[in-house]
């Protein structure tokens, strides 16, 4: 022991002893705690606040690390595990260096063992731990490494038996007596856990200065830590020593081979001994047989070995390793909650870094770039419901939906399980398969214009084979279409589009010849007098008129009344046929899809994403008399390698039979608009100008103080503003369309819960743009 930490021990007297087992125990939650203590010590207030600040002062030895509230790291939420890693000896420091960059990581040794660095590692309900880890034995050197999560625990118990009497409770209340799981802390929660995890003040009223910066009253946070002990997310408030200065130097890991029938017995044995602080059941693996880890702290080596030995005649156990600790490269207090630091972005880094040299952009769709945001694309490891995980692992809740298909959101069960059992009978035939006639019923019975429907691999080739129909079927050759409607990528249809075009600021695409693109011609959308003039102006040349008939691609622009009835009258006056492009509202807006909702039937309609339920398909449909046109039957020829196969129309039948339930779009309605109306409140409170639009489970915030009803309004927006916000809300946890002209997506895999942390999400980044 070094000389100063020696006389800080020899100073304590019986009352200093006394003084420090009560604060390690049971420091009391009221407004005066160092006044209550004093009662029990027979000692004024003043002399207790004394003590303990002598106690904790640098000068005498620091005995005293922090007093403060003391979490319960799973009952939080957290997900945490041990972790050993094998490191070249002379990499070992420059390993430990990268681990301990994540604040998850609060204990870091190196040991004595051919598995020498061993560290804690703990992330929050919304991280994914084995992306967490996967990021950081990467950083690390990818060094190998073995997961050692606790199966069961014995003892948490970091109390130091000061006064030598060894009555220190063996099993500290890490599985009290609480029913069931404790629930995910609140964002209030999550802020009294970072205030309260936090050295208090050695003042007479040490809850004041916690009260006053979380906003609340005294009364409140002592409330609140009882609450939190009740449902278990308090282990309990007490103060901390430095084992280092209280003599403890020796730190062994202990780990025991223990027949499964005798792990409870000695495990009981290792927990009453003071000096065992940490009691588990950890896996085994073929080459490490060890089941039962305890970590002992002694004032030496020889005394550890000493206990060890006890143990081990105590409870008739005699195979076990003990890891000295040889370098303590972390030790600290999780900080939960803390605010992100930045650190774990490098795995999405390092994979765009890679992707970008093999592909343009690093993507394969341009709107997945962060272009319109700054920044760059998150990588993602997973989904699972309302979530994605990146592949950092963090977790973020998707209003993105794969850009609209997983209404049912991410590996619905019902959809993952349907996908093995298709994929177990083949991938692909090429050949017919009665899944083709069950999802091509489910769409004829849903949507009022299609009688026939064709199945193709995406939106792009519905609109396309759709308006090569609508040319043959009318034997003419112009088509209108509207500003800043996008009907995928072909040709003759990149002409003023909305999403990505739009998004990059590309007036057209280069590489369309002007020959293909000028019998397409442009309307503003919602305004029936422009489309007049051009039917007037190309009389008997104008094959069709395609919309969205709720626009999804410069945001989302609903159609004002009267708009879609007048082109469905324009069009029958004039013998052009009317083509809806359902791609995004098909099955989203309703069941029928906006056709359904709004009461216009168009004579074809283009489908895609929700009837693909995630997977690659497209679909185009109409009144049999058309559809007859196309190949085999009639003379359009259309084709596909792919087209119809038995993923794809396993993945869109399962999803179509659960929205097919009762109340499906009653609760996608219901959700959404809460959504929506939170978001609006949130903006108006914050004092910013936004218009905010929606359509069953399809919206829009459009930073505009104006109403936005077409390209040219749209286009007014502040995609400045927007990309703020955007990042703010990435930040917290939310992942919207990374563009101001996209369509966010609910899924009915989205709870209240997430709904109200996406608002709560939305205040925070409001107020941080400032009115
Ligand atoms: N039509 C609309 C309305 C769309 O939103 C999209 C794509 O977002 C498409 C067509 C093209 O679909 P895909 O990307 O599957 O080719």
């Amino acid at each position: 022991m070094a000389k100063a930490e020696k006389a800080a021990a020899e100073q304590l007297d019986i009352v200093d002893h006394r003084l420090l087992d009560l604060l390690q125990r049971d420091f009391p939650l009221n407004a005066r705690p160092f006044a209550a203590i004093g009662e029990r010590l027979a000692l004024p207030e003043e002399e207790v606040l004394a003590r303990v600040r002598r106690l904790k002062d640098h000068e005498k030895g620091r005995l005293i690390r922090q007093i403060s509230a003391i979490f319960d790291t799973a009952a939080l939420g957290y997900k945490s595990t041990l972790v050993a890693m094998q490191v070249p000896q002379d990499q070992v420091g420059r390993a430990a260096a990268a681990i301990n960059r994540h604040p998850g990581v609060s204990h870091n040794y190196q040991r004595d063992h051919a598995w020498n660095l061993w560290f804690t590692l703990a992330v929050p309900p919304d991280e994914d731990l084995e992306s967490s880890l996967q990021a950081l034995v990467d950083q690390a050197g990818g060094y190998p490494y073995r997961l050692f999560p606790a199966l069961r625990v014995f003892k948490i118990a970091m109390q130091l038996d000061i006064e030598g009497a060894g009555d220190v409770s063996p099993v500290d209340s890490a599985q009290g007596s609480r029913p069931g799981p404790a629930p995910i802390p609140s964002d209030r929660d999550r802020a009294f856990i970072r205030e309260l995890q936090e050295d208090i003040e050695i003042v007479p009223q040490p809850f004041a200065g916690v009260a006053e910066r979380l906003g609340v009253s005294q009364q409140e946070v002592l409330a609140w830590l009882q609450e939190a002990k009740a449902v278990g997310w308090l282990r309990r408030f007490a103060a901390i020593l430095r084992q280092r200065q209280a003599g403890y130097v020796a730190n062994g890991m202990v780990a025991w081979q223990v027949p499964e029938d005798s792990i409870e017995k000695t495990a009981m044995v290792a927990a009453s001994l003071p000096q065992v602080s940490h009691c588990y059941q950890r896996p085994t693996y073929p080459d490490w047989p060890y089941n039962l880890f305890t970590i002992i702290h002694a004032k030496s080596k020889e005394s550890c070995q000493a206990i060890v030995r006890k143990i081990s005649q105590e409870a008739g156990v005699s195979d076990y390793v003990i890891l000295f600790s040889t370098k303590e490269y972390k030790k600290e207090r999780l900080k939960y909650f803390a605010p992100a630091q930045g650190v774990a972005t490098s795995r999405s880094h390092s994979l765009y870094t890679e992707a970008q040299r093999y592909m343009p952009g690093g993507v394969n769709s341009p709107v997945r770039a962060f272009s319109a945001v700054g920044g760059e694309p998150l990588f993602i490891a997973r989904g699972e419901g309302p979530y994605i995980y990146d592949v950092d692992g963090r977790r973020y809740i998707d209003y993105v939906l794969s850009w609209g298909p997983l209404i049912l959101g991410h590996a619905h069960p019902q959809v993952v399980s349907a996908l093995k059992d298709a994929a177990e009978r083949g991938i692909s035939y090429g050949a017919p398969t009665a899944l083709e006639t069950e999802l091509a019923k489910r769409v004829v019975e849903a949507v009022p214009s299609i009688e026939m429907v064709r199945f193709v691999n995406s939106g792009t080739e519905a609109t396309m084979s759709a308006l090569r129909l609508a040319r043959a079927y009318t034997g003419r050759s112009k088509i209108i279409k509207f500003e800043g409607c996008y009907h995928g990528h072909a040709d003759f249809l990149l002409v003023r589009a909305g999403s990505g075009v739009t998004t990059l600021g590309l007036p057209d695409s280069a590489g369309v010849p002007e020959g293909i693109a000028q019998d397409t011609l442009i309307a503003p959308y919602n305004d029936l007098q422009p489309v007049d003039r051009l039917f007037s102006a190309n009389r008997g040349q104008i094959a069709a008129v395609v919309v969205e008939p709720v626009a999804g691609n410069m945001g989302v622009i609903p159609p004002e009344p009267g708009f879609l009835e007048g082109l469905r009258g324009v069009t029958k006056a004039e013998g052009a046929l009317l083509i809806f492009d359902e791609v995004i509202t098909g099955f989203r807006v309703a069941y029928g899809g906006a056709q359904a909702l709004y009461g216009v039937t168009p004579d074809l309609t283009c489908l895609g994403k929700v009837i693909g339920g995630g997977l690659p398909v497209g679909a185009y449909g109409g009144r049999r008399e058309i559809m007859e046109m196309v190949a085999p039957l009639g003379p359009v020829y259309q084709a596909g390698t792919l087209s119809g196969n038995p993923l794809c129309m396993t993945a869109g039948i399962e999803t179509l039979k659960v929205l097919a339930q009762p109340g499906a779009y009653e609760r996608l309605e219901e959700r959404s608009a809460r959504l929506v109306d939170g978001i609006r409140a949130a903006a108006e409170a914050a004092r910013i100008p936004a218009f905010q639009t929606r359509v069953g489970s399809l919206f829009c915030t459009f930073f505009n103080g104006e109403r936005v009803v077409d390209y040219a309004s749209a286009k007014r927006s502040d995609t400045g503003r927007y990309a703020l916000f955007f990042r703010a809300m990435l930040e917290n946890g939310v992942y919207l369309a990374p563009s101001q002209f996209e369509a966010g997506f609910l899924s009915l895999a989205h709870s209240d819960e997430d709904i109200e942390r996406t608002i709560e999400a939305a205040e925070a980044a409001f107020a941080g743009l400032g009115g």
